[in-house]
């Protein structure tokens, strides 16, 4: 992780700045007894940038007197392992010695300087912005810690330092060694239970023609083992034909499978959606994926029966436009010929969900999503709806599980619906999320 340290004079308002990058996990830096009281290291966020960030504020209530030398004696060894310097002045107060002398300081290091112009919220700020150029670190960065305004120019101005120093956030990590939470769904007499009894090769759980009739049971652990690797990787196993209990009228079920995928699609991270090769792709089918994707989880479709299927290209084929055709909200749903009887192609089935998996947990680095981004603008420049320019910044991914990006810029309210799932399948087709749902959000910065 890229580590950038924050430098000011006391008062200019660093803490502020540093509680607000670095948010809720601040208690844990400062409650931890025997800490150095000279500086702060906090993880921070900044509209999805991540570095950490140092404060030196620590000195602060001690004797004015020699106040100067301390602090200098502190930033150098704050500077040395530094990526940059965020140096803070008071934009309502001006500049005074201190933050003169701190800038020449700051000019005999190598470091790289931004400056950052602080409690810049309304216009007493100017003057004081206009002054700062004297410093010689170029343009102010004009924010207001306390309200939170301008972190977008200050994500432009960390941006390059912080480039290709960002690290994968360990819960990533954690999530996708734990089980692979699945739900097969679809429609009574699909071949759910007898699949998932062949993915456990043991009658755990009752099938027969008469449809409805299974266990109670929800979830089943159980460990796969990928015969290619030899891997054994844990799967949880969300049973939807157990959750049906015992409803007896057809009728009523074909009614309640929407409900029961809906209860399993809260659990799961990929939903298989089962079709009968005999039945082919329904409406209700077409409902429960869209649902499952709306929920934003990944989607597998698989047509089950393949050993009894007539026509099969023809019948793959078919299923496969009607898909494309019938789910915008995603290119390129695998979709998989199984057999629950035979065991056709269910080894083939887990490994398309654990792989659907990493790439629905995927997070982009920030630098590589922005260098996409600027490629993309240059390639095909937003719109000017009725001659206003709409400016686009630049785009983060702020969740993963699924996918969301948050895009900024201004005017975004005129932004065409078009010009967004441009983006939208930019972002899946060339990062790597091909059949995973991705979200945009709009922002306009302040
Ligand atoms: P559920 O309601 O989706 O749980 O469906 P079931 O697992 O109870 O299966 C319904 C019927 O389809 C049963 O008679 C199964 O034997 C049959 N069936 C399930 N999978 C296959 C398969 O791959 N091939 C064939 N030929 N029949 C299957």
């Amino acid at each position: 992780k890229a580590q950038i340290i924050i430098i000011g004079r006391p008062n200019v308002g660093k803490s502020t700045l540093f509680n607000r990058l670095v948010g809720k996990k601040l208690a844990l830096v400062d409650d931890q007894p025997g800490v150095t009281r000279d500086r702060r290291f906090g993880d921070a966020n900044l509209l999805g940038l991540e570095f950490t960030i140092v404060d030196t504020a620590g000195w602060e209530d001690e004797d004015p007197d020699t106040l100067p030398g301390r602090m200098r004696a502190q930033t150098e060894v704050s500077l040395h392992g530094a990526d940059a310097a965020m140096f803070v002045f008071d934009t309502r107060a001006g500049l005074t010695p201190l933050d003169e002398e701190i800038a020449r300081w700051l000019r005999q290091s190598t470091i790289p300087v931004i400056l950052v112009g602080n409690k810049a919220e309304g216009r007493a700020s100017e003057s004081g912005l206009l002054e700062s150029y004297s410093l010689g670190f170029g343009e102010p960065i004009a924010v207001s810690a306390e309200h939170g305004e301008g972190f977008a120019d200050l994500f432009q101005a960390l941006l390059p330092h912080v480039e290709g120093k960002e690290v994968q956030e360990d819960e990533d990590e954690e999530d996708l060694a734990g089980p692979l939470k699945l739900a097969i769904v679809g429609r009574p007499n699909a071949g759910k239970s007898t699949l998932i009894n062949a993915m456990l090769r043991e009658d755990r759980l009752l099938t027969g023609p008469e449809a409805g009739i299974t266990r109670d049971s929800i979830a089943v652990d159980w460990v796969w083992t990928d015969p290619k690797t030899k891997e054994a990787r844990p799967v949880r196993l969300i049973d939807t034909a157990g959750m049906r209990k015992k409803a007896r009228v057809v009728e009523k079920l074909e009614k309640m499978a929407v409900a029961d995928a809906r209860h399993a699609v809260d659990f799961a991270e990929v939903v298989v959606l089962l079709l009968d090769a005999t039945k082919g792709l329904e409406h209700q089918d077409l409902k429960i994926a869209a649902m499952a994707l709306e929920e934003g989880r990944a989607l597998i479709v698989a047509i089950n029966k393949w050993d009894v299927a007539e026509g099969p290209s023809g019948l793959f084929n078919g299923i496969r436009a009607a898909l494309e055709e019938g789910l915008s909200q995603v290119r390129g749903v695998p979709l998989l010929a199984v057999s629950a009887r035979t065991g056709k192609g269910l080894d083939e089935l887990i490994a398309a969900a654990f792989e659907l998996r990493e790439a629905w947990s995927k997070r982009v680095p920030t630098s590589l999503l922005n260098r996409w981004f600027d490629d993309v603008l240059e390639k095909n420049p937003p719109p000017a709806p009725g001659g206003k320019r709409i400016k686009l910044r630049y785009i983060t991914q702020a969740k993963t599980r699924p996918p969301g990006f948050v895009l900024f810029g201004t005017r975004l309210d005129d932004l065409p619906m078009s010009y967004q799932r441009y983006l939208i399948n930019g972002i899946r087709r060339d990062l790597g999320f091909d059949a995973v749902p991705v979200r945009l959000t709009l922002r306009s910065p302040k």
